[in-house]
């Protein structure tokens, strides 16, 4: 009876300390975001790509600073470091639950969007041995649904922390990104021609195309 009502207590301190239930709530959806990731990552180094393309230029490398200046902003968030606490601004609860609830939806967005790229996918610009034009599924009226549910993930997630600092390191990481996909919609079309030139046309690159663009 004793040890039952110190947890009931412990859990409704938890609920009132709402930074503290955020906190936890990030860690756990970042675990599950990462179980999602990991797996298809591994895939994705065992093969050997028939082609592999050079990223290089401007974007990739804003790219890379905004995502190892995210990395260091979320891990200061998640260990509650003094320093950071500075960029913590007051955001309505309600807003830091839509994070959570947007951010829970990108994983299982991507966890489909992995499914359905299956062996094409790469972390690297590549060509795989056999490579097929996916455009099923998430794919059917979207070409880069990965960036955008991957963007979305984040932008959730530091929607959900509540800090300046967070939520502009994810904005930057979303910079970069129409050129990224442009770089890699040239790779797509040397490698199938008119069928992705065809595929471009019923597509959006990061939202779904609802009418058919005519030729
Ligand atoms: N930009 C896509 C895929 C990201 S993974 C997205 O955001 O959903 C990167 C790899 O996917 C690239 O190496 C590219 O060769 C491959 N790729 C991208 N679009 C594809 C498609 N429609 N069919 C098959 N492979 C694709």
């Amino acid at each position: 009876m004793f040890l039952y009502s110190e947890v009931i207590m412990d859990l409704g301190a938890l609920w009132m300390d709402e930074d503290l239930l955020f906190r936890l709530l990030f860690i756990v959806i970042y675990a599950a975001f990462f179980g999602v990731r990991i797996r298809y990552r591994v895939e994705s180094a065992r093969r050997e790509p028939e082609q592999r393309h050079k990223t290089e230029g401007m974007a990739y490398k804003i790219l890379i600073i905004a995502v190892l200046s995210y990395i260091v902003s979320i891990v200061l968030y998640m260990l509650a470091i003094p320093w950071i606490s500075w960029s913590q601004i007051a955001m309505p609860s309600w807003l830091r639950w839509l994070g959570v609830i947007g951010a829970t939806s990108s994983v299982l967005l991507v966890a489909w969007i992995h499914s359905t790229l299956g062996r094409q996918y790469s972390a690297e610009l590549a060509i795989q041995k056999d490579h097929g034009l996916v455009t099923s599924g998430p794919y059917a009226r979207t070409r880069h649904p990965m960036y955008t549910g991957l963007n979305m993930f984040s932008f959730s997630m530091a929607v959900t922390t509540s800090n300046l600092l967070v939520l502009l390191f994810a904005v930057l990481v979303i910079v970069p990104f129409p050129w990224i996909a442009r770089m890699e919609e040239k790779v797509l079309l040397d490698t199938f021609g008119e069928d992705y030139r065809e595929y471009m046309r019923r597509t959006g690159r990061f939202f779904p195309r609802i009418r058919q663009r005519s030729s």
